[in-house]
């Protein structure tokens, strides 16, 4: 199964991503972690992408279709995967539309997280992550239920930051659930819900999007 969570920054398609993936056994790929590791191994690419990061503006395509290209190569995708930030533009959706097609995958399976737009603010506001292991943390805990680490703000979750990021989403990621809109396998899920009941909606899209892969 192949799956691509969708949603503007705050939408908590990270967290659902990673539910959904750890319970079906599949790999997570998430871009930006993939991105936020490079740049604390101090890989020289990473580090001229962090200046963008931390601008809210996008990393440029190329290097983004190669993160995600050579990612997909590894044997362990070959059960599928959940995809978490990619693709951001319609460049990066069409390199992945040919690499599924070089690889003889399975349809995508693309959902969108939507959440109105102060709701993704407040959320980003009070968003916390640990600075060992990157985890999403609850913002009323003191540390990281997942390891003990201490909870940070994101560089890039800073208000003014925040607003450049959707700006971006709205320009650039927007076109791309136009691009997938029209496909079978396309589901939109209410994000605006307890964690729990996006859970369960997002079970039963992608149960019944599975279902109409021709
Ligand atoms: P995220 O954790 O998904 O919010 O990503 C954090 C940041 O990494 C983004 O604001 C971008 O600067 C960069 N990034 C992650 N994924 C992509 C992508 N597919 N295309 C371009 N930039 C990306």
């Amino acid at each position: 199964m192949n799956v691509i969570m969708m949603g503007p920054p705050g939408a908590g398609k990270g967290t659902q991503a990673g539910r959904f993936a750890s319970e079906r056994g599949l790999p997570k790929i998430s871009t930006g972690d993939i991105l936020r590791e490079a740049v604390k191994e101090r890989n020289p690419t990473a580090l001229e992408a962090k200046a963008r990061m931390d601008r809210g503006e996008l990393v440029d395509d190329a290097t983004m279709i190669k993160i995600v290209t050579d990612r997909l190569a590894r044997p362990d995708v070959r059960v599928g995967f959940v995809l978490d930030g990619f693709p951001r533009t319609v460049a990066q959706a069409r390199a992945l539309d040919e690499l599924m097609q070089r690889l003889g995958s399975d349809p995508l399976i693309v959902v969108d997280v939507t959440v109105p737009e102060q709701e993704l603010v407040r959320r980003l506001a009070s968003r916390r992550i640990c600075s060992a292991c990157g985890t999403n943390a609850d913002p009323v805990s003191a540390a990281c239920g997942k390891c003990g680490g201490e909870l940070v703000q994101r560089t890039d979750d800073d208000q003014g930051v925040v607003r450049e990021r959707l700006k971006v989403y709205h320009q650039s990621t927007r076109p791309v659930l136009e691009y997938y809109r029209e496909r079978p396998t396309f589901r939109v899920v209410n994000g605006a819900q307890a964690p729990e009941r996006v859970a369960i909606e997002l079970d039963s899209v992608i149960a019944d999007a599975a279902a109409a892969r021709r």
